[in-house]
């Protein structure tokens, strides 16, 4: 259910008011793009617009991991 187009669906379908916009996969931009990494690579899901923003804000640094298998080194294929 974490497929790239499947997760583009949910996002659109959240932005056009057809489901809660509760959905929140938390995947950094290029997984929500569909652009994995082909092995299997640790990386947050914040970008650098996001960090900006937390900072501006004066919220911590968002460190989690991306959400997506491709962020899980090892057992994800
Ligand atoms: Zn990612
Ligand atoms: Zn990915």
């Amino acid at each position: 259910m974490t497929q790239p187009a499947e997760v583009a669906k949910a996002l659109a379908e959240a932005l056009t008011g057809q489901r809660p916009a509760i959905v929140c996969y938390a995947q950094c931009e290029s997984c929500q793009w569909g652009h994995c990494y082909d092995e299997p690579t640790p990386h947050g899901w914040a970008g650098p617009e996001d960090v900006e923003h937390a900072r501006a804000t004066g919220q911590p640094e968002p460190t989690e991991s991306c959400a997506c298998p491709c962020a899980t080194a090892g057992d994800a294929r």
